[in-house]
């Protein structure tokens, strides 16, 4: 697919963010290419539609960028799955490692339906911790992933092992 590489090449690396050592992975500059960023909803509008996907799960923050004009063209709900505290109603959460301690993400009880069928998106995988929490969450509700898909992979650390069946779909591997 000729889009990727001007996908991967509108992507900015930032050295040491937000700590020594890590070269932060920013979508800030695909979204500043009208091209890039029409491209990437692009790619996955037509990977998704007529699949029979009726919620598109975003994780805050980036997956809350991309997730929810995917959804809209391809006549789903979009479904926040949010930091803890953020959510005003019911949640249910689930709890995933750092690494150092631990994270949670919370969904609304009630935004989605056992057996609907689901994608969720994120900007990047790097341990798969966040992706496989999700995974969990609407797993325990009666939710079939169909699939993840981020923009970005870094396979080095091997994230997609922790997806288990759910298969994972990527537009740039970075390393
Ligand atoms: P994981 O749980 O796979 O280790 O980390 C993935 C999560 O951390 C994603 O929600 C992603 O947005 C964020 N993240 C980690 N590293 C980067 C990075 O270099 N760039 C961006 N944009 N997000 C990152």
């Amino acid at each position: 697919d000729l889009r990727i590489p001007k996908i991967a090449s509108s992507i900015r690396v930032i050295p040491d963010f937000p700590k020594p050592g890590i070269m932060f992975q920013d979508i800030t500059t695909l979204l500043l290419d009208t091209e890039a960023f029409k491209d990437t909803i692009d790619i996955f509008v037509e990977r998704y539609k007529g699949k029979g996907i009726s919620v598109v799960a975003g994780v805050e923050a980036r997956g809350f960028i991309f997730g929810p004009p995917i959804a809209l063209a391809i006549g789903a709900k979009f479904v926040p799955m949010r930091k803890p505290k953020k959510l005003p109603g019911k949640v249910i959460s689930e709890e995933y490692s750092l690494e150092y301690g631990t994270d949670k993400i919370e969904m609304h009880v009630g935004a989605v339906e056992p057996g609907e069928r689901a994608i969720i998106i994120d900007d990047l995988i790097a341990t798969g911790g966040t992706l496989a929490a999700a995974i969990r969450l609407l797993e325990r509700v009666g939710v079939k992933i169909v699939e993840c898909a981020c923009v970005i992979e870094l396979p080095e650390l091997n994230g997609r092992e922790k997806l288990g069946e759910a298969p994972l779909f990527i537009l740039v591997t970075s390393d």
